[in-house]
């Protein structure tokens, strides 16, 4: 058994964990922090598979460039300078499969007029949303529930549903709105209407960016906010997690599986599994940001909602990623890629088109897509073995963008438990966590189950945390 001491031990080293090592090493330098991490290496869900000149992100492909405190870490790292953004044709047209085909989703009160996605009543439907009443602040509602009653079926069917799979790979029914769609929540009870609201706050936006814009010129400033950008790095998003692992190296233990959390007087006691054996490490502070399901391999000596976090359900996704050395209909797509709604009862649930939104992803004039399978929707699809998988990617492919010709390099990555979904009864649970913390002064749990799914929300909450712990020890433990 090996022993050693920290003043902070973080236990997970995705990017929840890895952001909130490098904003503690800024806020609260004077502390030792040490990471541990049960893989052979750090990231997580973020990784990159480079085939030749094909470039594979399994997990997340882009980051919204939407939190201060996501802009203030690429900053803070020299990343801003290294950033690659979607191209902007790419960014502004998306695709929803309707009928067998793609259509492009509209992203203005012009193009939705003229938009062949939606029929003239849905559009209707929408413009009534202005006049339907708030829901109470106490009344609990899945997603379904509540784009039923402001916006009607086929907007739920046609850019809610599809949405959902393509961040969650989730289902409406099952999401809670309040907990999952915090944004689209706030917009309702503070403005009455959704509409109303994001115009109310477009105009807010472009009012401080434009006094930003103003002050920024006064002071001489060349620090941007966040620009509301889809991006990535020209090696993938592991540039992320491989520039913030770099200055940890030496405080980062891998191969290490958390065991045991034990209170004592002086702080915790972790236990873990480790490559070279038992380690117990104990430590004044603990961030765990592991996945909510990994505690029920963890015995804890005081009360956790052990059972709830257990049970917050994480669907399988399988991402199937074709590469064309030469795009075999002449010009590849010109977009993000395409979502695909329920009701249309297909096996995938979209694709993106990683080469049209980024470069650097095919050898010129090919292509690179990547398409995800299964979900809370098809579960059940995850389990068929490659080859029936890649012909039913294939078969979709042909169907739905017209490609008979096989692709050049295929690579298959299974999540068995990909993403957190904030179902009903998510607030109670994470009511629960703030109890436990309160209770265990010191104690902190994150990951993605908790404050959002995105990296940049994870690096917002991970900022957050680091903030706590910063103020819970002025100064080193010993
Ligand atoms: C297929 C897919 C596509 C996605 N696409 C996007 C996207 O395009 N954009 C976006 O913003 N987000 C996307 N996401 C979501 C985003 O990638 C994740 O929410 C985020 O990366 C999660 O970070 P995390 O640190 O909370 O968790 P993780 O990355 O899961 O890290 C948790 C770490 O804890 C470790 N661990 C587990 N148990 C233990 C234990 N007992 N002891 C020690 N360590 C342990 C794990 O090995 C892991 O490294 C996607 C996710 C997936 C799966």
């Amino acid at each position: 058994m090996t022993r050693t001491t920290t003043d902070v031990a973080i236990v997970g080293a995705g990017i929840w964990g890895l952001a909130a090592h490098h904003f503690l090493r800024r806020l609260a330098p004077h502390l030792k922090v040490q990471l541990y991490e049960a893989a052979a290496v750090a990231g997580g869900a973020i990784s990159t598979i480079r085939r030749g000149d094909f470039l594979f992100e399994p997990g997340p492909n882009s980051l919204l460039d939407n939190s201060p405190e996501l802009r203030r870490l690429l900053d803070e790292t020299g990343l801003a300078a290294q950033i690659v953004e979607a191209r902007a044709e790419a960014a502004r047209s998306r695709f929803i499969v309707r009928g067998g085909r793609l259509r492009k989703l509209p992203t203005s009160p012009p193009a939705m007029i003229r938009s062949d996605l939606f029929s003239l009543s849905a559009k209707l439907h929408l413009a009534r949303e202005l006049f339907v009443r708030r829901a109470p602040a106490d009344a609990e509602e899945t997603l379904e529930q509540f784009v039923l009653r402001r916006l009607g079926r086929e907007f739920l069917d046609y850019a809610v549903d599809p949405f959902v799979s393509g961040t969650f790979a989730g289902v409406p029914a099952e999401l809670c709105v309040r907990s999952a769609f915090r944004r689209l929540w706030n917009l309702e009870q503070n403005h009455g209407s959704l509409i109303r609201g994001a115009i109310k706050m477009a105009r807010e936006r472009k009012k401080t960016a434009a006094a930003a814009g103003a002050d920024e010129k006064a002071a001489g400033a060349v620090q941007a906010g966040p620009s509301g950008k889809m991006l990535t790095f020209a090696d993938g998003l592991q540039t992320l997690t491989r520039t913030l692992s770099a200055p940890a190296a030496d405080r980062l233990t891998t191969g290490a599986q958390l065991q045991s959390v034990s209170r004592n007087d002086s702080g915790f006691v972790l236990g873990f599994d480790g490559a070279s054996g038992a380690l117990e490490v104990g430590a004044a502070s603990v961030l765990l940001t592991m996945p909510s399901h990994a505690y029920a391999n963890v015995r804890f000596n005081f009360d956790i909602p052990g059972a709830a976090l257990r049970d917050i359900p994480y669907p399988p996704v399988t991402a199937v990623f074709f590469g064309y050395r030469q795009y075999p209909l002449g010009a590849p797509p010109e977009g993000f890629g395409f979502l695909v709604p329920r009701v249309e009862q297909r096996r995938i649930l979209g694709t993106l088109w990683n080469s049209s939104a980024y470069p650097g992803r095919a050898p010129a004039g090919g292509a690179a897509f990547t398409t995800y399978i299964g979900g809370r929707r098809q579960p059940e699809i995850t389990t068929w073995d490659d080859e029936r998988l890649i012909a039913a990617v294939q078969d979709e492919l042909r169907e739905l963008m017209g490609i008979e010709t096989a692709p050049d390099e295929i690579i298959l990555r299974r999540w068995e438990r990909a993403i957190p979904q904030y179902v009903m009864g998510h607030p109670q649970v994470m009511s629960a966590i703030d109890a436990v913390e309160q209770a265990q002064p010191g104690l902190l749990v994150g990951g993605n189950f908790r404050g959002g799914i995105s990296v940049g929300d994870c690096v917002s909450r991970a900022f957050e945390a680091a903030q706590k712990i910063a103020a819970h020890l002025p100064v080193a433990a010993g």
